[in-house]
């Protein structure tokens, strides 16, 4: 996409950002929008990458790469292991890892450059412990903060993480009242919380950190746009003291196809083709959720009894110990036919695009969630950890374009919520609601739009580091 931005540096006085994104797909893809978008605004770029999911080099032959290692491989085989998600532990052990190797190659980049030439560090805000290597080296750092502004202004008032002595969530499990509301955060509840980590100990560790080293860093980008979370922007300009951009969705000035890290089965776009318009419910939950093998049944169960055409993301091990298909129900393929396609990978955005494509049934990861708005698709949302909960009650319930399975995966709760999205009232209102968003995220990012804006003041305020 054209942002409309001219660049100011001439080929001679071209300054270089260094980039450091956290290695999960969800980060990825936003920061090397984010590259894309500076290198276009005229700056050198450098990215230092964990070995652990390594960006494709050839994808962005205008960028560096500098790799450093990180031991992920001592812990890796714990991901499918863990029987619930224990996200705080894998993004503490990173941030302990590398900081050697990290602090080694940023120093390696600042002695051999000319002073001055370097403009700032970006880091994704989860490497929190980056403060402090860019405060010893004297480099500005700024942080992209792929999570929405709403669940970032959550983490830091949710008493689970806050370790306060009154919380609801001091109680026993078997006393918890899982429907009830959480006072400090009304628009969640209990059961919305719990699901965030089985580890709050080792997730509230890192939210704690992430959100202070937030705070004392340069500046903040936020891949959201104002109109969408004016609230919660307005929350964070209170609480945090440095300068916030909200310059997104970052995927509409650049696709995410070039940093998948899985390939992406382009066939399908031939299949959507010849089904008719908004006919189509397209299902993934995203890079890092995993379920059971009868919560997949029920998955199943509920594409077959809806009786309408389905794209199904079935991502490899996505089932806790089944490779791939393993647990599909018996007459699975023989009932649904050619109706249904099942793919372990897509190009989600170009899906999303397709005017065949009529409801997201989603994780409720934040770039998903963001996808699905700038397409102006309703969601059906089954969130599994961390910020994703918190995305699909703003989907739900504040910005009502989608439908909570409020009960987990259950084939009749899914087939109602499937239908309330594809053929009720209901869904058109939703699907109404979505399309105003649409044009609100096309607005921001047009010449004098909010997020046009921002970014213009943030290649200003770079400019001037
Ligand atoms: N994605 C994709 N193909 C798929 C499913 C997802 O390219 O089949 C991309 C999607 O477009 C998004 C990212 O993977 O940019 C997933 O990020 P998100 O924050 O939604 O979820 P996470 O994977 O971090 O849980």
């Amino acid at each position: 996409m054209e942002t409309g931005l001219r660049s100011t540096q001439t080929r001679e006085t071209r300054r270089r950002i260094i980039l450091f994104p956290l290695p999960f797909q969800g980060h990825i893809n936003p920061m090397l929008q984010l590259a894309n978008i500076l290198h276009t605004q005229g700056f050198k770029i450098t990215i230092i990458h964990t070995e652990y999911n390594a960006p494709t080099h050839s994808n962005y032959p205008h960028f560096t790469f500098n790799s450093i290692s990180d031991r992920f491989h001592e812990i890796e085989h714990q991901l499918p292991t863990i029987p619930a998600p224990d996200p705080g532990h894998f993004l503490n052990y990173l941030n302990r890892s590398c900081v050697d190797p990290f602090t080694d190659c940023l120093t390696g980049l600042l002695a051999e450059s000319n002073k001055g030439s370097i403009a700032c560090l970006i880091t994704d805000a989860g490497f929190y412990f980056t403060q402090a290597v860019a405060d010893t080296l004297k480099l500005p750092r700024m942080v992209l903060r792929t999570g929405s502004l709403s669940c970032t202004t959550a983490y830091g008032v949710l008493p689970i993480f806050s370790k306060s002595k009154n919380s609801c969530f001091n109680l026993t499990t078997e006393d918890l009242d899982y429907e009830a509301t959480v006072p400090e955060y009304p628009l969640l509840k209990v059961k919305d919380v719990m699901k965030m980590t089985i580890n709050p100990k080792s997730y509230g560790d890192f939210l704690t950190n992430m959100l202070k080293q937030m705070k004392s860093s340069s500046g903040i980008i936020w891949n959201t746009f104002k109109e969408l979370e004016q609230p919660a922007l307005k929350t964070i300009c209170r609480d945090f003291p440095c300068p916030s951009f909200t310059i997104g969705p970052l995927n509409k000035y650049f696709s995410s196809s070039s940093s998948s890290l899985i390939e992406q089965d382009k066939t399908i776009l031939t299949w959507l083709d010849t089904q008719a318009p908004k006919s189509v419910i397209y299902v993934s939950f995203g890079s890092a959720a995993q379920i059971t093998k009868s919560e997949f049944q029920e998955v199943a169960h509920g594409l077959v009894n809806i009786g309408l055409p389905f794209l199904w993301v079935v991502r490899p091990r996505v089932v806790r110990g089944s490779e791939w298909l393993e647990s599909l129900p018996e007459r699975f393929q023989k009932e649904v036919g050619d109706r249904g396609h099942i793919v372990k990978w897509c190009p989600q955005q170009d899906v999303l695009a397709h005017p065949a494509t009529g409801c997201f049934w989603t994780h409720n990861g934040w770039n998903s969630t963001l996808e699905s708005i700038c397409e102006g698709v309703p969601m059906v949302c089954s969130p599994c950890f961390t910020d994703q909960p918190i995305n699909a009650r703003y989907v739900s319930d504040v910005w009502k374009i989608g439908v909570l399975l409020e009960d987990g995966f259950e084939r009749k709760g899914i087939q109602m919520a499937l239908r309330r999205v594809m053929m009720d009232k209901e869904g058109e209102e939703m699907r109404e609601r979505i399309s105003c968003l649409k044009k609100k995220v096309n607005l921001s990012l047009k010449k004098g739009g909010s997020s046009h804006q921002s970014l213009k003041s943030l290649i200003d305020y770079i400019s001037l580091l």
